[in-house]
């Protein structure tokens, strides 16, 4: 937990947010500046910064999160099967252009054409 951490507060519910989805570990949440029809962040309730700041022993909450990420696409409008899918993305330290300095998965879906190639903003 961190204080100031506004993941940390969304997941404490002291700000409000969109949630479609809290469980023990995880909640998710539609972003406020959605980028495409379907835009939802994942984060773990445990203050992570990034992927930086993860070893080995974290393998084991990473895989249920990033399975938790694929139900929650499908549940949350981005179709299935290769025509459909989802992009997800985790935007790790300045130079991977992440601000929120809490660890976010992205989960970005339902547009058609495709736009954009890299940042969910861009
Ligand atoms: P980053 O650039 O760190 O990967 O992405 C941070 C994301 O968090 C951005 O897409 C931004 O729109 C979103 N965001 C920032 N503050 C809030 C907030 O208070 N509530 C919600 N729902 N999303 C936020
Ligand atoms: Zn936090």
């Amino acid at each position: 937990m961190s204080d100031n951490c506004i993941f940390c507060k969304i997941a404490r519910g002291e700000i409000p947010s969109k949630k479609v989805h809290e469980d023990e570990e995880f909640v998710a949440f539609h972003d406020i500046n959605p980028a495409a029809p379907v835009h939802l962040l994942l984060i773990p309730r445990r203050h992570v910064v990034s992927l930086q700041d993860i070893g080995p022993e974290d393998a084991g909450w990473l895989g249920r999160m990033v399975t938790l990420a694929s139900r929650l696409a499908a549940d949350n409008g981005c179709r299935p099967g290769p025509e459909g899918g989802f992009r997800l993305m985790a935007n790790s330290g300045v130079e991977g252009g992440q601000e929120v300095p809490h660890l976010h998965f992205h989960i970005i879906g339902g547009q058609r054409p495709w736009k954009g190639r890299m940042a969910p903003n861009a």
